[in-house]
């Protein structure tokens, strides 16, 4: 009780908690005096002050100069704000004389069909581990940032009999700082408003929505893109790891209250081999645990932390048969200098960096003292995932590329990059024993596939990376569904006021990147004879090559078989070239073009056009036709067709402020970015004071429906509709959507499934629903209780918008839950509408059905499509306008084709609602999205309808 009043009374005075003792940086000597102290760089202790990108690089280049026996630093790439990247290489003085000796060894370890297990074990006799320490993927997990400055200098530096072990049996390889970016963007803005002030309201913990460090540039979360690579940042990391081959890996983070290290939490992969992996993950965890109660500080384990989504660094670093951890400190970040905890204590950023210094130390010692048995497990890996292979049911993937020949080549790229192995069919061939990607649990059939397929094997090195990326579902452990389904029911029959449980879900369950890129797909379970090669990087360059048949007379036509083509006809728009699109089948050139195909006439356009085709075929890919007579021999439609109807070039905007999910607006950003597709990004401010008047498409990404209210205000909105009253189209995408459709917004006619305007509920249910159910109106952001607080609360893009008494939840909340989490439409009530509202799905891959008759489906072929879904947002059709894309009403085939769906509620609710719709409101109209499109930028399989949404809305279709 004493202690609790004093800590509070000194608190309360805004002054430092005793941190007794204060943490010595400099206790593991004694040190070589030639290299200098960070802190002689920088001018400041350790933990007073945020250190910048550039006085990071300053201080490592100092060490590596005077420490050149024990370091090297290799740049390892640019991020997109032309940062270098560093890879710092620490040994002992011969270890680093022979560095690249040791680099090729290791290598043959990686691969058992070039390697014998007696050679394996010569080289484990003699080479060193190399152990990966990573630092600052969430560039506003500050602590991070500052403790790879000291565990540099420390084995830089020190001759304490422990360091210099570590250095002769252990190639430490630090990564300076995997979001350099981002951790600018923090500290930049949180050294100009540091106080340290621990009171949580105060301005320095409350990160504006454009500084939000946590995520890249393009607003990624880094540590869920391994599964594509899609940033640069992961691209350059990638390139290294499968160079170096490590065999022990930390991510270094910064977010909960405690300190956690693995052993991890359920669910676990199940493609990586047991009981091995546990067994590294209770080592280091152990050693961890001892030196964390020598110095009495406080950490948990398990709880929270899975290994089951393959984009993480800890899981996709252990299904390359490394052993993968995350290790979270608890102070810095948002947190900042200093933080008042839920009992009064105060957590600093100091101690934050102490425990990160401590942990990593206490692996490399503990790594240096296994080196042999993790090296001899490494090598194992591989040779047991190519036996385990032998015996496995799926033998053998094959990927169609014909639904977009550059988006799989992209696959392949992605696929190549991780060392996965592709063959590519010179011949067509048969498999007796199939099954299609497309249904869930399929029976086998046989398939006969042609020339020019992709073939991944699973007999190869990378067998357990290649099914956890490319399987069609990845099983979780039957008793962490269990539990969240007993959760489930009991959630069902708790009272409105009551708090529902939370689930544990960590993020989406199903992401097999073939359905992801919306390729055509199955597995076999034979090797059926084929001809192949393997699959170039050469290859993937034709492949990719786009060209011009010649210099068109009359028209140049290019039809919609990839996204390019859309982006091209775009991109002609922008630069003040007329083009058309083919609303029926035409013909041009002797042959049949179908619907959807662009239609570009030379007497239309300026001189330059002929550049200009030949310019962006070139960059984009895309195969163009030139055509020299406007005459057609069959049907009733050519390229002078007046079924061939002109588009406009769309002048768009995309809102950026607080409310909107950041990983949405990012992936829009970068999707647009990657094809050079105009845009500008409006604050609410901006929509507020008429900046719309100039365009025509506004998309509002993703966002908590209350807060998009909050954000544009009811000024913005009035604006806003006047607008699209006016001819504008908005775009919304999932919470966006939900928003249109508020009462008291009213833009959209659509009813969210179970929410109290759905008048095509059950009867019984809505009386009972009705009754004690208050008015809905929008609230701030917090408000709509989800019944899943801990996904919910971790879901807030920023600490700023997390209402006060959330903010235990914040504190507490786990990197691997900052997603986008699964959310319940806004007006429900759970004890009256049992199994009437949808419960939200962590993220699961579901069948959509495209009406192919409508501009927005233009350039699809099959109705069927996967798509993510990620919410418990179910929109009923619309009765007013079209829908696009919808959940198939009665079918027998299942809905599900991948991950968790919560039975007798996901699949009976979702049917009959839509995916995509649009309605038009005055002269304008609306395009509702039901979940993100663009998903984390590796979700391809709906960019069709999203051009098309922006490409073929300005016109009058
Ligand atoms: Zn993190």
């Amino acid at each position: 009780m004493f202690v609790l009043l004093f800590a509070l009374a000194v608190s309360a005075q805004n002054f430092e908690s005793p941190e007794n003792p204060k943490f010595d940086f400099y206790g593991r000597g004694p040190y070589r005096q030639e290299v200098p102290r960070p802190q002689e760089i920088l001018r400041y202790s350790v933990g007073d002050f945020h250190t910048t990108y550039a006085q990071m690089e300053k201080v490592i280049t100092e060490i590596a100069k005077s420490a050149n026996d024990r370091v090297r630093i290799f740049e390892i790439g640019m991020t997109n704000e032309y940062r270098m990247m560093y890879l710092i290489a620490i040994s002992a003085p011969e270890n680093i004389a022979r560095l690249e000796q040791i680099k090729e060894s290791n290598a043959r370890l990686a691969d058992p069909r070039k390697t014998s297990p007696q050679e394996a074990n010569s080289i484990i006799q003699n080479n060193p581990l190399i152990v990966w320490l990573a630092y600052t993927i969430h560039g506003n997990e500050s602590a991070s940032f500052e403790a790879m400055m000291q565990v540099v200098y420390q084995l830089a530096a020190s001759n304490e009999p422990t360091t210099v072990e570590i250095l002769k049996n252990v190639v430490v390889l630090i990564v300076a700082c995997e979001n350099p970016d981002g951790h600018e963007r923090f500290v930049t803005w949180y050294n100009s408003v540091a106080m340290g002030n621990a009171n949580r309201h105060a301005l320095e913990h409350r990160e504006p929505w454009s500084i939000y460090g946590r995520l890249n540039r393009y607003r990624f979360d880094l540590n869920r893109d391994n599964i594509a690579a899609t940033q640069i940042e992961t691209q350059n990391l990638q390139k290294a790891f499968f160079e170096w081959n490590p065999q022990v890996v930390v991510d270094h983070h910064g977010q909960p209250s405690q300190y956690f290290f693995p052993p991890a939490a359920l669910p676990i992969n199940p493609n990586l081999p047991q009981p091995v992996t546990n067994k590294w993950m209770e080592i280091f965890g152990k050693a961890n645990a001892s030196s964390f109660d020598a110095q009495k500080w406080d950490y948990y384990v398990r709880d929270i932390f899975d290994l089951f989504y393959p984009g993480y660094w800890d899981s996709f670093a252990s299904l390359n048969g490394a052993t993968g951890m995350t290790y979270e400190t608890d102070g810095g970040g948002f947190k900042g200098l200093r933080w008042m905890r839920d009992d009064g204590s105060i957590v600093t950023l100091h101690s934050a960096i102490a425990k990160h210094f401590v942990a990593s130390m206490t692996t490399l010692e503990t790594a240096a003292k296994y080196r042999r048995e993790r090296l001899q497990d490494f090598y194992d890996f591989r040779r047991t995932a190519m036996e385990e292979a032998k015996t496995e049911k799926m033998k053998r993937i094959v990927i169609l590329p014909e639904k977009d020949r550059i988006r799989a080549a992209e696959l392949a790229e992605i696929l190549m990059r991780m060392k996965i192995q592709i063959n590519l069919s010179q011949a067509p061939f048969t498999s007796k024993l199939a099954h299609s990607y497309m249904e869930k649990d399929s029976s086998a059939t046989t398939v006969n596939f042609p020339a020019g397929v992709y073939i991944i094997d699973l007999n190869q090195p990378q067998k357990r990376l290649i099914k956890a990326l490319l399987e069609p579902e990845t099983p979780q452990d039957k008793e962490f569904v269990q539990e969240q389904i007993a959760r489930f029911k009991r959630n069902q029959m708790r009272g409105k006021q009551q708090p529902k449980e939370e689930y544990g879900f960590y993020d989406i369950t199903a992401w097999s990147l073939p359905l992801a890129f919306g390729l055509d797909a199955f597995w076999t379970e034979d090797l059926a004879p084929v001809n192949s090669i393997p699959l170039t990087e050469e290859y993937i360059r034709q492949i990719k090559r786009g060209s011009v048949s010649g210099k068109a007379q009359i028209a140049y036509v290019f039809p919609y078989d990839t996204d390019a083509s859309a982006v091209m006809a775009l991109r002609l728009l922008n630069e003040g070239f007329r083009v058309g699109i083919a609303t029926r089948q035409i013909e041009a050139d002797g042959k049949p073009w179908k619907k959807g195909t662009f239609v570009v006439r030379v007497t239309r356009n300026k001189e330059s056009i002929h550049e200009a085709i030949r310019r962006l075929a070139d960059e984009l890919g895309v195969r163009v036709t030139a055509v020299n007579t406007g005459f057609f021999n069959q049907g009733d439609s050519g390229v002078g067709s007046e079924t061939v109807l002109p588009l406009k070039a769309p002048k768009i905007a995309v809102l950026g402020d607080e409310g909107i999910d950041h990983t949405s607006f990012g992936s829009i950003w970068w999707t647009f970015d990657r094809y050079k597709i105009n845009f500008t990004a409006l604050s609410a401010n901006a929509i507020r004071s008429g900046a719309l008047k100039e365009k025509d498409i506004l998309i509002i990404p993703d966002g908590s429906p209350g807060a998009i209210f909050n954000t544009l205000g009811r000024g913005g909105i009035e604006t806003l509709k006047s607008w699209i009253q006016n001819g504008g189209t908005l775009i919304t995408i999932r919470g966006a959507s939900v928003f249109a459709g508020l009462k008291d917004v009213g833009l959209i006619s659509a009813k969210l499934v179970g929410s109290d305007e759905d008048t095509e509920r059950p009867k019984e249910d809505k009386e009972e629903t009705s009754k004690p159910e208050p008015k809905e109106s929008p609230k701030p952001t917090g408000s709509q209780k989800t019944g899943n607080s801990k996904l919910m609360g971790s879901s807030k893009s920023t600490v700023s918008q997390v209402s006060d008494e959330e903010f235990g939840v914040a504190e507490s909340k786990t990197d691997k839950q900052d997603w986008k989490a699964p959310t319940l439409p806004p007006i429900t009530s759970p004890s009256a509408s049992k199994d009437r509202v949808p419960e939200g799905v962590p993220g699961a891959i579901m069948r959509a059905t495209a009406d192919l008759t409508t501009p927005l489906t233009y350039g699809l072929e099959d109705e069927n499509l996967p798509v993510l879904l990620a919410s418990g947002y179910f929109f009923r059709l619309s009765k007013e306008g079209t829908n696009a894309i919808i959940f198939e009403p009665s079918s027998k085939k299942p809905l599900t084709i991948s991950g968790f769906v919560w039975e007798e509620n996901t699949e009976k609710l979702l049917r009959g609602t839509a995916y995509l719709m649009s309605e038009s409101f005055g002269k304008g109209q609306i395009i509702v999205f039901a979940e993100d499109p663009l998903f984390r930028g590796f979700f391809r399989s709906m960019t069709r309808p999203f051009l098309n949404s922006i490409l073929l809305s300005a016109n009058s279709f």
